[in-house]
């Protein structure tokens, strides 16, 4: 309910009495814009994942003026693991999800008036001491510094069709899609934490998880792996990996290659099922993408 009321160039009084609704709408939004353009922010965080979150928590402890940008959900990855269990200080009394721990970073960088807007920035210009950073509305956010922390996204299974079936039998979030999977057979592609992780996971919906990893050790942590080995629901095929995905619309067949012999085997849907599952968990890769041709080094 605040109004804004302009009085001469540049010169603006906002107040909220109801008495004017509607009053100068347009100089309002000129307001705004005004307002938008002049801010020039000490700090500018990309992402509020765990790193943007705790970016955000120093900026504004320091009371540095800080924005921390977002497009989507707070939390990034995390957000949408399942169980958490080794983060420093989280919950232990009651079980801890990625979602239930970002609330309380949410919670605690709000406490320190970080400024916050939900957008997705698609140009980034770095070159001086005011940095700009547009989104895909036009909007344009200036800062003295900005403070990357972009994440990561899953990659691909690098197998044949893969794009083909993604949504489609192919997933890469375990907690997004297990339950499609009641009862049914599924694949996870790789060996370290999260592969294995996630697999223990998914057996609690499957009836049968199979780990295809391409070699013969796993990398997960040995707390990890020795809660794998215990889980009767759980099999592995080492020295493996996919090569081809197949199906008519959704995910029914899959040829995976023994990197040792050469061998291939086709593994087929049980007929009752229909279809089955592939999880990819086989790294990340940064989401830089945005910052090619702004000059700065990438790896
Ligand atoms: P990661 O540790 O890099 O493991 C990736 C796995 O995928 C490896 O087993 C790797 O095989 C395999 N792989 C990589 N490229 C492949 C390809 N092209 N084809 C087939 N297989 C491929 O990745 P992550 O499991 O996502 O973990 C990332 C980081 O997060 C790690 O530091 C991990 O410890 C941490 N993390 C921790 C937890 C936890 O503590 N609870 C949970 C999840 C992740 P090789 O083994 O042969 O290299």
């Amino acid at each position: 309910h605040w109004h804004c009321k302009k009085l001469a160039d540049s010169i603006f009084i906002i107040f909220n009495s109801a008495v004017d609704q509607g009053y100068l709408c347009g100089d309002y939004i000129k307001f705004q814009e005004a307002e938008k353009m002049e801010t020039i922010y000490d700090l500018i965080i990309l992402g509020a994942g765990p790193a943007g979150l705790a970016a955000g928590l120093y900026g504004g402890r320091y009371r540095l003026n800080t924005l921390l940008v977002e497009r989507g959900q707070d939390g990034g990855q995390i957000a949408i693991t399942s169980d958490i269990e080794n983060y420093p200080g989280q919950m232990v009394e009651a079980e801890e999800s990625g979602a239930t721990l970002i609330a309380r970073m949410t919670k605690q960088v709000d406490k320190f008036g970080v400024h916050r807007v939900s957008a997705s920035i698609e140009k980034v210009e770095l070159e001086g001491p005011v940095k700009r950073l547009t989104d895909t509305k036009g909007n344009v956010y200036e800062g003295k510094t900005v403070i990357i922390a972009t994440g990561a996204h899953p990659r691909p299974i690098g197998c044949k069709n893969e794009k083909e079936f993604l949504g489609r039998g192919i997933s890469f979030c375990a907690p997004c899609d297990a339950n499609f999977y009641e009862d049914m057979e599924v694949y996870v592609v790789g060996g370290g934490d999260s592969a294995i992780e996630e697999a223990i996971y998914l057996t609690k919906f499957a009836r049968k998880v199979t780990v295809i990893h391409r070699r013969d050790q796993l990398r997960a942590a040995q707390s990890i792996q020795e809660k794998a080995f215990r889980n009767e629901k759980l099999h592995f095929m080492w020295d493996s990996v996919v090569d081809e995905v197949r199906g008519d619309g959704i995910l029914d067949v899959m040829v995976v290659r023994n990197v040792k012999t050469g061998e291939l085997t086709q593994v087929n849907a049980d007929p009752d099922d229909g279809m089955f599952g592939l999880f990819g968990f086989i790294g990340y890769l940064p989401n830089t993408g945005l910052l090619e041709g702004t000059g700065l080094a990438m790896e």
